[in-house]
């Protein structure tokens, strides 16, 4: 079947027992944002600047597993910020796989092969022979150092009693991936954060952990390259995927305007674009296993309207239960339960093609509609969800070196953005622009560390100081180039 039964059967009794109950609103997926802080400052993310000035704040590890209890969804999204930089990330996955919740760690891929080195190092036991299998094919693909292998086979006590995140059907690695190579570090804004993405997957897969990834459309992003990406990620064994246009909410927007002096309209995407760009949403998910319903992919190819749900996929953050939805804030409650109650939801969404709030007006956002779909009480949209989740998982793509050319197509093959930089600033007619360059100081990314460890502590000075040296002399000289 398309998902694992066990996670299949965990959300279908969850929705059935609330429907007997007839509970009006309750909780699907928990959005917990244990922290904001990012070592990414992603051209697009409203998080990171909404919550600006709480960067440094954090939830704590027991606050964080009783806002899971409160809203009692059955699967928990970590995101943030970087979850994998929350200190206590082992401990938050173990507490709520004790609550029996299905888990999705949301990252944009830096820093897990460093978690999963740290798995190794405290399971590796030289009487079990299938661990050393798994790091000799770990070196012959060059996805960890002949240093990182002896230092897994010479863990030390401290290391072996390390809480780590082990591989488990209830739980996912949810990479960031918003394109092929060129595309994903523009979006990103470093070089090389592609590559440590799918060399983190490819080690994930190999130790047996599921992974998905999640992309945001934007109004650049062209549907060929969403095409390949899918191939490219199903090639690598990627257990799903979940897709979601991108949307011009306060924050992200603010951030266009005075960062990267841009117009949103150039970026993100109205209502009728997103119908465009997801013409063939229904035709990906039968070829490649994308998470969300099938109504929402009819709501998405524009076939259908359906009314946002987004009390079902709440946020709790360091200011606490975000309402009304991921996207926009007009306030903070204590509990789930008084965001419910005090909410006047009907003032929010889309109905009939009216927006209740101008500010609702072009969303289509996964969070606000995939449940939509799946709490539909109408008998055709749960034959649909049926049919879909219990239908033949898609065929793995057959990887080829043609298909991995197609998808390293920027710093590997010499076509990084640090390389444009140098020849924007050298030629300004060379400077003709994309929507997803910046408006005067183009291409100041600093480049991930080959080593898969920490790419900068989410402030921008590296990439400042960058700039100044490309406009001081323009021959800057990084690992990317
Ligand atoms: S990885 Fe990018 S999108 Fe995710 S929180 Fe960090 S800056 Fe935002
Ligand atoms: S439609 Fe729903 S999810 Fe979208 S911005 Fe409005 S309240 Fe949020």
């Amino acid at each position: 079947m398309r998902f694992p039964l066990a996670l299949t059967v965990k959300i279908a009794r969850h929705i059935i027992k609330h429907k007997l109950r007839g509970t009006p609103k309750f909780a699907m997926v928990l959005q917990l944002e244990p922290l904001h802080t990012c070592n990414l400052t992603c051209t697009g993310c409203g998080r990171i600047r909404e919550y600006s000035t709480s960067l440094k704040d954090m939830v704590p590890l027991e606050q964080c597993l009783a806002a899971a209890k409160d809203c009692d969804a059955p699967m928990v999204s970590i995101c943030g910020g970087e979850p994998l930089i929350y200190p206590k990330i082992e401990e938050l996955v173990a507490g709520l796989r004790e609550q029996g919740r299905i888990i999705y760690i949301c990252t944009n891929g830096v820093f897990m092969r460093k978690k999963m080195r740290e798995y190794l190092a405290a399971v590796y036991d030289t009487a079990n022979p299938a661990f050393e299998s798994q790091l000799k094919e770990l070196l012959a693909q060059s996805l960890i150092t002949e240093k990182e292998a002896e230092a897994i086979r010479n863990a030390d006590a401290a290391a072996k009693a390390k809480t780590v995140i082990h591989p488990s059907k209830w739980h996912y690695w949810n990479v960031h991936v918003d394109g092929l190579e060129f595309t994903h570090d523009l979006i990103v804004e470093r070089e090389g954060v592609f590559k440590e993405c799918v060399a983190a997957i490819k080690m994930a897969k190999i130790l047996g952990y599921q992974t998905a990834t999640n992309t945001t459309v934007y109004k650049e992003t062209d549907v060929q390259e969403l095409e390949d990406m899918f191939k490219f990620l199903s090639s690598l064994n990627v257990d799903g995927h979940t897709i979601s246009p991108g949307y011009d909410y306060d924050a992200a927007k603010k951030d266009m305007v005075k960062r990267l002096g841009k117009d949103p309209k150039d970026f993100f995407l109205t209502r009728d674009m997103t119908r465009k760009k997801f013409a063939k949403i229904e035709e990906w998910g039968r070829l490649f296993t994308i998470f969300g319903t099938p109504v929402y992919q009819e709501f998405l190819a524009g076939k259908r309207e359906l009314t946002c749900t987004a009390w079902a996929i709440p946020t709790y953050n360091v200011k606490g239960w975000k309402a009304p939805c991921y996207l926009m804030t007009d306030g903070h409650y204590p509990t789930y339960g008084e965001m419910l109650g005090t909410v006047k939801w009907e003032k929010y969404g889309v109905v009939e093609g009216v927006a209740r709030d101008s500010r609702c007006e072009h969303c289509m956002v996964h969070c606000g509609y995939d449940p939509s779909g799946a709490l539909s009480n109408k008998p055709y949209d749960s034959w649909l969800n049926m049919k879909y989740n219990f239908g033949p998982r898609p065929t793995t793509y057959p990887a080829s070196p043609e298909l991995e050319k197609r998808a390293f197509n920027g710093v590997t093959i010499g076509r990084g953005h640090l390389a444009e930089a140098k020849a924007a600033i050298q030629s300004p007619a060379a400077s003709a622009r994309g929507a997803f360059s910046r408006k005067d100081d183009d291409h100041d990314h600093a480049s991930v560390p080959t080593n898969g460890g920490s790419c900068g502590s989410g402030d921008t000075s590296q990439r400042d100081d960058l700039l100044a040296k490309i406009k001081g002399n323009g021959t800057v000289t990084t690992k990317a180039e």
